[in-house]
């Protein structure tokens, strides 16, 4: 006799019960919709590359080997990676597509309990929100740690935590997103040392490193021991490759090693690594453009602060601006009337209580943003 088994018609409804609950609960990140507007809103580099560039960068990845998997051509991308940021000795790096996957990848790596606990990953708030992000989804408890009302690292509050937490990754933006702060130095590293006491991971995010007048590749290279627990995380995302793809995280090689495991073999494609070598190629084309980018910062700064309706505007080491009005709803809405996109931060914490923040475009664009702000407000 035959068995036979019969279908079951609510069979779609049921395999939805095997996703996690906490994934079903989450909302997908939203990006905005942007055609037709003038986009303000994630740090964007406003320049794109010159003609003559543009066309010399197609030619050469039209000759790419399209047909095969990503090879060795990634060992020359790290050289020049190195080379550019000045790597120290006894260093090395790992490419991810984007600093969100290495993000993820190194909380992967970290995601095992420790005295039947789960692992925690710390970092200040508001920050970045792929950090608890990743924690979530990869199985550790996020601690977030107050900045001070003036968006300075509270450091007792951090070394409380550090002690109390004992957290397996501590995350610390260099600047900071949405903030724009670059944090003391002297500061940032008591915390690396409190959290080389406890035997813990450090990551330096510098997203923002092409705006900044500081980067913790001068403390790694001086101190390396005291930063052996150490990774420098950066990506081409803000220097003017949002669209390429692709971050990198630096740091003692044998750290670094382990983290590289649980990267999938083939992450970067070879037209991301092509790119990026080829805008290393040009790093001085990308240079002027951010230095162009931080004297447009100064001079948007200075007009949000002449502005009445503009209650502060804090300093910014970043493409980006933090402002506070007294209504950033009315105020995000009526830009988005005048076709302007910017990030509404008030509700991500309540330090950003009506908090906007806008990216630095070109004269032009911030000109345009300055113009209808001045309706808006
Ligand atoms: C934008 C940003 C990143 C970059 O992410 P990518 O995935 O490389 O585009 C990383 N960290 C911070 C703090 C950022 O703001």
């Amino acid at each position: 006799m035959n068995s036979v088994t019969s279908p079951d018609l609510n069979s779609g409804t049921r395999a939805l019960q095997r996703i996690r609950p906490d994934v079903r609960a989450m909302h997908a990140y939203a990006v905005q919709p942007a055609t037709g507007v003038l986009k303000m809103d994630a740090m964007e580099n406003p320049f794109g590359l010159p003609p003559a560039l543009q066309a010399a960068l197609g030619e050469r990845l039209g000759q790419l080997a399209l047909n095969r998997y990503p090879g060795a051509r990634q060992n020359d991308l790290k050289a020049a990676l190195a080379a550019y940021a000045g790597m120290p000795e006894g260093h090395s790096l790992i490419l991810g597509n984007g600093s969100d996957e290495l993000i993820s990848l190194l909380a992967l790596a970290c995601a095992q309990p420790v005295d039947g606990q789960r692992a925690t990953m710390l970092a200040p708030m508001p920050g970045f929100v792929m950090y608890p992000m990743s924690a979530q989804l990869q199985g550790l408890d996020f601690v977030g740690v107050d900045l001070t009302a003036d968006f300075e690292l509270d450091e007792p509050a951090m070394l409380a935590a550090i002690t109390k937490h004992r957290p397996a990754i501590t995350y610390i933006a260099y600047p900071n997103n949405p903030t724009a702060t670059l944090w003391d130095q002297a500061v940032v590293q008591r915390i690396i040392d409190a959290v080389g006491q406890i035997g813990g991971l450090v990551v330096m995010d510098e997203a923002y490193q092409p705006f900044a007048s500081r980067s913790w590749i001068a403390n790694m290279q001086a101190e390396p021991e005291r930063n052996g627990h150490v990774l420098l995380m950066r990506t081409l995302s803000k220097f003017g490759l949002a669209g390429v793809r692709l971050g990198y995280l630096m740091g003692p090689s044998a750290l670094v090693g382990e983290i590289d495991k649980v990267r999938p073999p083939y992450n970067i494609s070879v037209l991301n690594c092509e790119a990026a070598l080829f805008a290393l190629e040009h790093a001085q084309v990308f240079a002027e453009q951010a230095a162009s980018l931080r004297a447009e910062r100064e001079r948007l700064i200075a007009a949000l602060r002449a502005m009445p309706g503009i209650q502060h505007c804090w300093d910014s080491q970043a493409n980006m601006v933090l402002v506070r009005v007294a209504d950033a709803g009315a105020v995000f809405a009526a830009l988005k009337a005048h076709k302007i996109l910017i990030k509404n931060v008030s509700t991500m914490h309540p330090l950003l209580a009506n908090c906007l923040r806008l990216t630095v475009g070109s004269a032009d664009e911030n000109a345009q943003l300055l113009a209808a702000l001045q309706t808006s407000l």
